[in-house]
């Protein structure tokens, strides 16, 4: 790491002790930097990636709710607003029982710089809760909702900061914490809250757009191997949200994801993926992938040890959380014949994975490029809201195809001009680093 980085590392992991997501999402941006700090003295000199690492302002709240037994239920709510620079905090929130404050701070971290590189007026923040939606009814997921809304109201607004979805969090829990938020201020401010169903101020596209996203940014990475995903063998980990359309879209452009997962373990459909029924077993019977199997017969198989990666492709793309593709799972890719990965979910590939793709000259989008379409498609939403207007899906599709293409022609262009060609990893975080510093810099020590 370049010396003038080191030391703002080690204040990092010293002011932030236990927080080992965080850093290691701080580690991944800094080693990037070294070339920029060395052009640009003046970003070292104002101390502007000291105050990048240190939130504007951390929230951390109980939720207490009565569980369907009436016993008292607590959890624990966050809420990071990060950056500011751009404009208001944008991220989503995370219903899980891994949550905690070094999680929070990854992903608000990590939401500055990808809302950077969308090129549009949002600031970085994440939150979310331990709380695990996993096997509760409808009455406690709107319970423990309007519980985390009653304290969360106070710090959001379309103007301050505004939540969306990731895991744990889709359209019915939105949909409850709209409800509380509109009843507690008694104002319909649509703009507070994006992925809102297309009836109550939602925008076409929204749903899709992560995973739709991802897969056009495979598409350009392809393009500049002069391939593209037509008959390509194609993974995919997880199979909620991202996962999806990612699969939705890799079979449109002609592609066939053979494998997806859940953490019980995965499936092989070497016919590939039936999306129609796995949406209807994901979002309407709430299911897992093992029904998906079971519902497929004897063509499909689960299996519930081993790996998703050990499923040969050319194309990896880790869909469902953070370091979920290792060392080793990184060299069996490889080995069976993988040369695109692209995160759809953030951070799922450790440092050590990245390093092994990078060493084997295998194009590897990191998530904050890859699947920056949806909150790039969150802040299209916001701009409906603010406008009273709602647009096509057609015109929305397009507008987030035009992002994410622009998006990856930053990373390749920024790349080539800090003499590291090809290396999205290092595209991503410059162009979105000098994007946010400047910012930052003209709005004096604030
Ligand atoms: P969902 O809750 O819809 O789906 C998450 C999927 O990942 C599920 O299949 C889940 O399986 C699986 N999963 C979660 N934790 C684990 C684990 N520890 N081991 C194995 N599988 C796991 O979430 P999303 O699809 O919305 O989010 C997925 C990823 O994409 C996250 O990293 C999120 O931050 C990122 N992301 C999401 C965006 C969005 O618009 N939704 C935007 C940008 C990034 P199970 O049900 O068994 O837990």
């Amino acid at each position: 790491m370049h010396p003038a980085l080191q030391p703002v590392y080690d204040e990092v992991v010293s002011r932030n002790a236990g927080e080992e997501e965080f850093h290691q999402a701080v580690l991944e941006v800094l080693d990037s930097l070294g070339p920029v700090v060395q052009k640009h003295p003046q970003y070292t000199d104002a101390a502007i990636l000291r105050r990048l690492c240190e939130p504007e302002r951390q929230i951390i709240f109980r939720v207490p709710w009565v569980d369907d037994t009436n016993q008292v239920q607590i959890n624990r709510g966050f809420r990071v607003e990060f950056n500011s620079a751009l404009g208001p905090y944008k991220g989503g929130l995370r219903f899980h029982p891994s949550v905690y404050l070094g999680i929070v701070k990854f992903l608000g971290f990590e939401q500055i710089f990808k809302n950077a590189l969308t090129g549009l007026p949002i600031g970085g923040g994440k939150g979310g809760s331990d709380f695990d939606p996993k096997g509760r009814s409808e009455g406690e997921i709107m319970r423990f909702c309007q519980s985390f809304m009653t304290e969360l109201y106070r710090h959001i607004g379309e103007y301050t900061d505004v939540p969306a979805g990731d895991i744990g969090v889709g359209g019915r829990e939105i949909g409850y914490l709209f409800g509380q938020y509109k009843r507690i201020t008694n104002r319909y401010e649509s703009g507070v809250l994006t992925g809102k169903g297309l009836s109550w101020g939602g925008s076409q596209v929204r749903t899709e757009a992560t995973g739709y996203g991802t897969v056009f940014f495979v598409d350009e990475v392809l393009k500049t191997m002069n391939q593209s995903l037509d008959g390509k063998r194609v993974v995919v980990s997880g199979s909620g949200n991202v996962a999806i359309y990612a699969i939705e879209k890799v079979h449109q452009l002609g592609g066939v994801v053979v494998a997806c997962s859940d953490s019980s373990g995965y499936v092989v459909d070497e016919a590939g993926i039936d999306v129609a029924l796995l949406k209807e077993i994901k979002d309407v019977q709430r299911g897992r992938i093992g029904d998906y199997a079971e519902a497929r017969g004897a063509k499909v198989h689960h299996v519930t040890d081993g790996s998703v990666w050990d499923v040969p492709c050319e194309v990896a793309l880790p869909c469902a959380t953070q370091n979920e593709l290792d060392e080793r799972e990184a060299t069996t890719l490889i080995k069976q014949g993988c040369r695109v990965v692209a995160e759809g979910a953030n951070m799922p590939t450790t440092p050590s994975a990245i390093q092994v793709f990078s060493d084997a000259d295998v194009r590897f989008a990191p998530g904050k490029a890859a699947n920056a379409g949806g909150v790039a498609t969150s802040a299209l939403e916001m701009q409906q809201n603010a406008s009273r207007d709602f647009w096509t899906f057609d015109h929305t599709e397009e507008r987030l195809e035009v992002i994410m293409r622009g998006i990856h022609q930053r990373c390749i262009e920024t790349a080539d001009e800090y003499g590291t060609p090809g290396n999205y990893v290092a595209g991503a975080n410059i162009s979105a680093f000098t994007h946010v510093a400047d910012a930052v810099l003209a709005l004096g020590v604030i």
